[in-house]
């Protein structure tokens, strides 16, 4: 029978419907030798703002493990257009901001558990870097990372990376996520991501991954099938604070989640948002960051944009246990 849940902080709907089938997604994963992102083609890219690199090597040149580049078609940039001159009802604002892409391997890797936990960690190291740093421009509001995987969660290239986009306002699901976390604060006394971790880990029954100081879990109001969420069990509003220790945990977090995933699914494409707090936020008892994991296993149609409700296919305790139960604890 199918359920509706909400969830808890946007107040936002999912139908879950066990049996409709969620079918693995083919991405075509052809090589190109002439790859922009691959080592030895640095060129190809706009010169690099920061990278993980041997000592001694030079920038822009090989030698790096991580590396950061702006876009090359920007959604927004820096210098940003002058002042729209807004119509009646037309509001428009310069598209300040920053856009930039996480080259996550120098070799053309399509899968990320094909980098090793420390590789993965050089990509965290470097998230936290880069919101460190742009948190300094006071023109900045928020920056977002993600990371796109295949065809069907929108790469146009299969080369390993994400993204960052910093804007200079705070974007509307970031203000509704924040709003709910408020509203639920104001009426229960506690952060509801703390609320949920305590329930999540102690019911088990949607638990993914659990460490001393993080749970991946698929959660009740699930609106992708193996939608999980990675969340820091110590309460804190802004990535940019996570510590070493807690850098080397969530790439062991990820690295297992995604491998299990990559492990039930051919070639699975998949997105994870890094949901943090805006630059400026003061008082955050009440926002706990964390990341979510959304694969692309179905697609959004004509109902879920018309409503806002996403019909799931894959229950999230069943998608919890198969993920609990998928075989992917190589070492590397
Ligand atoms: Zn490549
Ligand atoms: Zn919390
Ligand atoms: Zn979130």
């Amino acid at each position: 029978m199918p359920q509706l849940r909400r969830d808890p902080i946007t107040g936002r709907w999912a139908i879950i419907a066990e049996g409709r089938a969620a079918r693995p997604n083919d991405f075509e994963n052809s090589r190109r030798p002439d790859c922009p992102f691959c080592e030895g083609n640095e060129a190809a890219t706009p010169h690099e703002v920061i990278a993980r690199r041997r000592p001694g090597t030079a920038v822009d040149g090989g030698g790096w493990q991580v590396r950061v580049v702006p876009n090359k078609f920007p959604a927004v940039e820096i210098d940003g257009g002058a002042d729209g001159h807004p119509e009646a009802i037309y509001q428009a604002m310069p598209g300040v901001g920053v856009h930039e892409v996480i080259i996550e391997s120098p070799k053309h890797l399509t899968a990320t558990s094909e980098l090793s936990q420390a590789e993965l960690r050089d990509v965290f190291w470097i998230y936290r870097s880069r919101l460190r740093e742009l948190k300094k421009d006071t023109r900045l509001a928020y920056a977002m990372i993600f990371k796109n995987v295949g065809a069907a969660a929108g790469a146009s290239l299969e080369h390993l990376h994400s993204q960052l986009i910093a804007l200079p306002i705070v974007p509307t699901n970031v203000l509704d996520e924040m709003g709910g976390a408020l509203d639920f604060f104001d009426q229960h006394g506690c952060c509801v991501y703390c609320d949920m971790i305590r329930r999540e880990s102690a019911a088990e029954e949607r638990v993914v991954v659990e460490t001393d100081h993080f749970l991946a879990f698929a959660p009740f109001a699930s609106r992708f099938p193996m939608e999980t969420w990675i969340v820091p069990k110590v309460h804190g509003a802004h990535y940019e604070e996570i510590d070493d220790a807690g850098l080397d945990e969530l790439a062991r977090v990820m690295w297992r989640l995604i491998g299990k995933l990559e492990s039930i699914f051919d070639q699975p494409a998949y997105n994870y948002i890094i949901h943090t707090a805006p630059f400026d936020t003061k008082k955050p008892g009440h926002y706990h960051w964390h990341i979510e994991v959304m694969p692309s296993l179905t697609k959004i149609a004509g109902f879920e944009w018309g409503t806002g409700f996403h019909i799931n296919p894959i229950p999230p305790e069943q998608a919890a246990a198969m993920l609990r139960e998928a075989r992917f604890d190589l070492e590397r």
